[in-house]
């Protein structure tokens, strides 16, 4: 095997640099990875790529970028509990200390130790041909899911499934989403499949809101502009929506989602960074409103989201709206960065297609 590797990093200023890094070596409870499918997620725009934004849990250390990263274990330290080479694999994009009591609950999102290492940001992540991750943040992708399914599941899905199990999802409910970059596009995905009969989607991007239509994803979609309120509120019998998940992070697009949901509505934010202002008497304490946060996933929800996406039969990749390879990474990072796309995947092996 080769020594090292061309590996992508974000220095800012929305450029991307091909650097030679060694391919590691995994070490007592750790599996180097080749990697297959490597997607790019709205944090890494937000926060690393245009600038490093981010503070703490979001602090870029110069890493190997991509954090929602989908392979192959072609090699396994010692010490190895349950995984072996051969398997295919998707990372929980934290690494966590496993002992605080956010790690024990399966949410290293939230974990409290210095030793907390996000994949792509405090650790290295999967814009690179192998990826060096410990056993423990491994997810088991089942044969009948691509990789391309996996690293969504990785970041996306996972997050999205998260917030609609707080929210609670059923055959009775018309959902909203609010912002349709590809984890509204996943919310309404999986809102319909968990039985909501009617859905409507929300983007003030003309391209996101045809993405949506185009794959017949929600039964009303409108460009947001002044009589979006009033153009939900009659598609809804006047009543407004059961469920509301507003993942645009924007101060009118929450406001919306909050304004939109009928009385009794259970709102939950997904979309992050910006303001939201509201009045809570009319808005949602006359309103009997509850809203929701929702910061990724734990590790025991994905492996449960894996299992019921091979059940319902839908597939995370049909989001995907454009493949690179890595040697084209910098022109994947810039397409998403511009947000007239769907899901942008860099892809290695059998995942170039098309
Ligand atoms: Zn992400
Ligand atoms: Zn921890």
């Amino acid at each position: 095997m080769e020594k090292t590797m061309k590996a992508a990093f974000l220095p800012g200023n929305s450029m991307v640099v091909l650097k030679d890094v060694p391919i590691p070596e995994p070490s007592h409870g750790e599996v180097l990875i080749r990697m297959k499918s490597s997607t790019i997620c709205g944090s890494d725009i937000r926060a690393i790529y245009r600038e490093h934004l981010g503070k703490g849990p979001e602090g870029y250390q110069n890493k190997i970028a991509g954090h929602e990263p989908a392979g192959q274990i072609v090699k396994c330290g010692s010490g190895m509990r349950r995984f072996r080479e051969g398997d295919r694999v998707v990372v929980y994009h934290i690494s966590g200390c496993g002992l605080c009591n956010d790690c024990r609950r399966g949410y290293m999102i939230s974990c409290t130790s210095p030793l907390r290492a996000a994949y792509g940001w405090q650790r290295d992540g999967g814009m690179a041909p192998y990826l060096l991750a410990e056993e423990k943040d491994c997810v088991l992708l089942p044969d009948s899911l691509t990789y391309t399914d996996g690293a969504q599941i990785a970041c996306g899905f996972g997050t999205v499934y998260e917030g609609l199990e707080k929210i609670g999802i059923c055959g009775n409910d018309a959902v909203l989403v609010v912002g349709l970059g590809p984890v509204g596009l996943a919310t309404l995905m999986l809102a319909k499949t968990m039985g909501a009969q009617k859905l409507i989607g929300v983007d003030v991007t003309e391209e996101r809101c045809r993405i949506a239509q185009e794959k017949k994803l929600a039964d009303n979609v409108f460009v947001s502009g002044p009589d979006t309120l009033k153009d939900i509120l009659a598609v809804t019998n006047g009543n407004g929506v059961e469920r509301a998940v507003d993942c645009s992070g924007d101060t009118m697009g929450r406001q919306l989602s909050i304004r939109a949901a009928r009385k009794w509505g259970k709102i939950a934010m997904v979309g992050e960074g910006g303001t939201v202002e509201f009045n809570p008497s009319p808005d949602i304490i006359h309103e009997q409103k509850t809203i929701y946060g929702s910061w990724v996933t734990s590790i025991w929800l994905m492996e449960e989201v894996v299992e019921r996406l091979v059940r319902w039969n839908i597939h995370p990749e049909d989001l995907v709206t454009h493949r690179f390879t890595l040697d084209k990474v910098a022109d994947a990072y810039s397409l998403m960065a511009e947000g007239k796309c769907g899901k942008v995947a860099v892809v290695f092996d059998e995942e170039v297609k098309k």
